[in-house]
């Protein structure tokens, strides 16, 4: 009797002691795993970073008297501030953006860029912070009002961009050509004086365009969702793991307090 609940006892001690030390051993993990991230973003403190930017990519990017502003540029400084890093823009223009950064110019891209699966195999980037489609702009009285009235013409797009890809996936099945430029106003410039019959450009962009800065233009296309995407934060392939760590913890709390929703709102109602 003596013998059995002794034995009973030292199981129970066991048992004990094997659950103990697999929650001992969980806890441990997790913390590590904690403490590493955190540890990741809290080396962002006090750094400064060099971010290539658009020229202009209105209301993401907006440059004015040599003045940045804009969605991008307000989420970033915002991130920032709340993750104690600075920030120092180079407005390139998009593709001279991302050849700046594979030239090692800059840390970073912030520019509206799309997180696409060809632009994931040669660049790592953050959580995505805004999601849209692509439009097809016209002037309103072109009397083009779909893709097949497009036939013969000539669609302008901005050079690198998924709107160029997007035209370009089209191009034969609508029978249009390309014209590729280097900055958003020359799409715009393009169609007012008629040397592109649309331009392909980002959804919320284009009805900036027409809402905000009154130009002259009717959509009379959307892409699908093959041609939707998340702008992100982009960084050379296995690079800048702290900014990237260090923004999405930001922009994870600007979500969360509210400034994300009021920089967004102040621009796109
Ligand atoms: N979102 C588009 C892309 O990534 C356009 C970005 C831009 O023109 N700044 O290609």
């Amino acid at each position: 009797m003596m013998i059995k609940r002794c034995f009973a006892i030292v199981i129970a001690a066991v048992m004990m002691a094997a659950l103990l030390s697999g929650c001992a051993a969980d806890n441990s993990n997790t913390e590590t795993e904690q403490t590493h991230d955190e540890l990741l973003y809290l080396e962002a403190e006090g750094q400064t970073y060099d971010i290539g930017t658009d020229l202009s990519f209105e209301p993401f990017i907006i440059s004015e008297d040599g003045e940045l502003s804009g969605i991008d540029i307000e989420l970033m400084q915002a991130i920032a501030d709340e993750m104690g890093f600075s920030v120092e823009w180079h407005p390139l223009g998009f593709a001279l953006a991302f050849s700046a950064m594979d030239h090692e110019m800059v840390d970073a891209v912030m520019a509206g860029a799309s997180i696409t699966e060809e632009r994931e195999r040669k660049y790592d980037f953050s959580n995505g912070y805004y999601e849209c489609s692509i439009a097809v702009a016209v002037s309103p009285d072109s009397g083009y009002e779909s893709l097949e009235d497009l036939r013969g013409s000539t669609v302008a797009v901005k050079i690198g961009t998924t709107g160029a890809a997007y035209a370009e996936s089209i191009a034969r099945e609508y029978g249009f050509e390309v014209a590729y430029y280097d900055n958003s106003d020359q799409l715009y410039d393009a169609l007012a004086n008629t040397d592109a019959a649309a331009c392909f450009e980002d959804y919320p962009v284009i009805r900036y365009q027409i809402l905000h800065e009154g130009l002259d233009m009717t959509i009379i296309a959307e892409s699908d969702e093959s041609f939707t995407y998340s702008y992100g934060l982009a960084v050379r392939d296995h690079d800048q793991a702290v900014l990237i760590s260090a923004f999405n913890e930001g922009l994870r709390r600007i979500q969360e307090n509210g400034t994300y929703d009021e920089i967004v709102s102040s621009y796109l109602r």
